[in-house]
This record gives C-alpha cells, sequence and structure tokens, in this order.
C-alpha cells in the first residue's frame, strides 16, 4: 500500500468506522478555527492501542480493526501532498495509545513539528492530548498545536472507570485541561475544546449540563463537543442503542446558552423531564415557557440582557432592535421589518405595550 492510500485508509479509520464505505472526501470535516471554516483532514497516528475503551472501534479486543501506523514523516508527508494538492487546509491528528501514552504523544508531536519545521506549515492543527502524559508532554503539545483537545467523555469517575478502565477524570483530564488553559491564556492564536459522549450510559442531560457549567466557568474552552453514542460492532456495546441526534443537538444549544448568553444550570432545571431535555422545542424557548411570568417583556424598554433571553433574539438581533428604538419607538410588526425569527419573538414580546400575538404563553 503506498503512502496516499495508507493516509486515506488512516483518515477512514479517524472517522471512527461509523461507516465502512465511506469515501476519502467525506473523511475531511470542515472546522471552527478563529479564522473560520477550514477544511481538516482528520488523521490517527495509529489504530493500535493498549486500552479497551468499551465503545471504542480501537479497543485491543475488537479483532475486526485495522491496525496500522504512520511514522511522523508519513503523517507530515502524507498531509503536506494534499494540503499543496488544495483538498486541506488543516489536519487534526489523534491516535491509539500504543505502548504508553508518553510514547504516543510523542510520535504524534514529532509529525507536528516535522510539518512546521522542515515544510514550514504555519496553518491549523489540533492535537488530541492523550490521557496520562505528563505536563512537560502537555507543554510541548501546547507549543506547536493551534487547538488542543483532551476528552472528557463523561462526568463522573464511576462512570468512566466503568466505560474507559484505567483513565481518570480529575488526573489525567482536569489537570491537563487546566494546565493547557494557563498555557493558552491570552493567545489569541491557541484554544482548546473537549468532547463529552451522550447516551454512552443511562446518564442524563442534568449530569452533563453541570459539567457544562462547571467547565465553561472554570476554563475558557472554546466550546464543549457532544458526541451521540453509535454502537460500533465487535464492542461490548455493540447491542446498546445509539443516542438521538436530537440530543446531542439540544446539548450543543445548552452550551452555546451557557457560554453566550450568561444562562445557569439551574435555567434548565425546571424544563427537565426525568433529568432530560425535552426533545421537540429548544431549550430557550422551553424555559421561556416555564418562566411565563417573565413574559410578554416590552421590546422598548427592556435592557439588552432581558432581550437576549427571549426566544428568537440573539445578540445580533438585540444590538438591531435597540439601534431602531433609539431612532423611533417601535409600535407594530413593520418597525422590526427584516428581522429574523419575528413570528417567535412576537409571541415573547409587546409593541408598545400591545400583543401582536394571538397564542397565549401558557
Ligand atoms: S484509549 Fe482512545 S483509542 Fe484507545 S480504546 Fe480508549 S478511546 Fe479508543
Amino acid at each position: 500500500m503506498d503512502l496516499h492510500q495508507r493516509i486515506k485508509l488512516m483518515s477512514r479509520l479517524a472517522s471512527f468506522e461509523r461507516d465502512g464505505e465511506l469515501d476519502f472526501e467525506s473523511c475531511i470535516f470542515h472546522a471552527s478555527t478563529p479564522k473560520g471554516k477550514v477544511p481538516i483532514l482528520k488523521l490517527m497516528q495509529t489504530t493500535m492501542c493498549d486500552k479497551n475503551c468499551v465503545y471504542c472501534a480501537f479497543r485491543r479486543d475488537r479483532e475486526e480493526t485495522i491496525r496500522m501506523a504512520l511514522k511522523p514523516e508519513e503523517v507530515a508527508k502524507g498531509f503536506m501532498e494534499l494540503y499543496t494538492a488544495g483538498k486541506v487546509k488543516g489536519l487534526f491528528l489523534s491516535s491509539g495509545i500504543f505502548g504508553n501514552p508518553e510514547f504516543t504523544m510523542e510520535r504524534m508531536i514529532d509529525s507536528v513539528k516535522i510539518l512546521r519545521e522542515k515544510y514550514g506549515f504555519k496553518g491549523y492543527i489540533h492535537l488530541k492530548l492523550m490521557p496520562g502524559v505528563s505536563l512537560q508532554t502537555v507543554e510541548e503539545a501546547v507549543k506547536v498545536a493551534s487547538r488542543i483537545s483532551i476528552n472528557l467523555e463523561t462526568s463522573k469517575e464511576e462512570r468512566l472507570r466503568r466505560i474507559a478502565k484505567g483513565k481518570s477524570i480529575v488526573k489525567d483530564m482536569l489537570q491537563k485541561i487546566e494546565y493547557v488553559d494557563r498555557l493558552i491564556r491570552g493567545r489569541k492564536d491557541k484554544s482548546q475544546i473537549t468532547q463529552m459522549m451522550v447516551g454512552v450510559e443511562d446518564e442524563k442531560d442534568e449530569e452533563i449540563i453541570s459539567a457544562v457549567e462547571y467547565l465553561n466557568r472554570r476554563f475558557r474552552l472554546s466550546r464543549v463537543y457532544f458526541s451521540a453514542f453509535i454502537p460500533v460492532k465487535g464492542t461490548p456495546l455493540e447491542n446498546r442503542k445509539p443516542a438521538d441526534l436530537k440530543r446531542e443537538h439540544r446539548l450543543y444549544q445548552v452550551d452555546f446558552l451557557i457560554r453566550e448568553y450568561g444562562f445557569r444550570k439551574e435555567d434548565f432545571e425546571r424544563i427537565l423531564i426525568e433529568g432530560n431535555l425535552p426533545l421537540d422545542k429548544d431549550p430557550k424557548t422551553a424555559w421561556a415557557e416555564a418562566n411565563h411570568w417573565l413574559f410578554p417583556v416590552e421590546i422598548n424598554t427592556a435592557d439588552y440582557e432581558t432581550l437576549i433571553r427571549v426566544p428568537g433574539i440573539g445578540k445580533e438581533t438585540a444590538r438591531e432592535i435597540i439601534r431602531r428604538r433609539r431612532e423611533k419607538s417601535i409600535s407594530s410588526p413593520a418597525d422590526l421589518k427584516g428581522i429574523k425569527n419575528l413570528s417567535k419573538i412576537l409571541r415573547f414580546t409587546l409593541l408598545n405595550g400591545k400583543s401582536f400575538h394571538q397564542k397565549s404563553l401558557i
């Protein structure tokens, strides 16, 4: 197999073998970076792993997994071929843990160093940190990467012990997240993210929301990613039901509301149904309905913080409403012409004391 074929195969495998027929183009995904959306090659340094996480396609005991490893020079050369052909602009490098975390991470860092130093690549590189690496190696990774991720996976130690024996939330993840946070403070060219799994056990959304709030309050993460559980054939969880993708989507919305709109985990307590978010409506709308006595708000006098809590009103819309009402009082929907989500907004607002929505909020 030549290098191009090996890179293609490793990239397909990096897509977690969700689809055996996945073509190469669909292995290139578009990541949000400080410079906007960028086509990224997702690659594994090796698919060999000494760990046995119950959900993972690369777990040690899974016979079906194709085991391969790329040398650091191969990662760099293979990536550069695709980069110069204009197919990708960045790299997301992950790996199974082979030998020990330190050894694995050093090979990944070597790949990036070759890209940076030998090929002069200055673009976006996302490195996944291996749990269990030393702080010194974390520092090396931060020096060469644009983005670092440390996957928290779940919020409880006992749960992590069940699904990923040998990993520790406090020792392997939170300590490293905190260290990376310190290292990248004030650096616009560096960022950090984490990922949590959804539905790998019977954890409730309230557990995940608590963790999301803690992470957002304590660290400057660009965002928390969620990964809806998908069973992988040949793993102990192969017969477990896949998680609903809508649940993943609702959790993304909650993360956004906490990070950008000042929502707290307590805000969501009233809308949870047996600990889970409703799937049939977005969390902001569900929150407004559960707190219907706070609405409708008068659009001409509500402050910015109140406006951005109105379903349908985002930060940009709130600023636009404030700009328009400075010029002239908003007294009819015509004064809000061009504003997105208008019918939703009218449901929760008054225009000069008058409601332009028929339905009751209750
Ligand atoms: S350590 Fe990572 S690659 Fe290895 S089995 Fe666990 S999740 Fe999979």
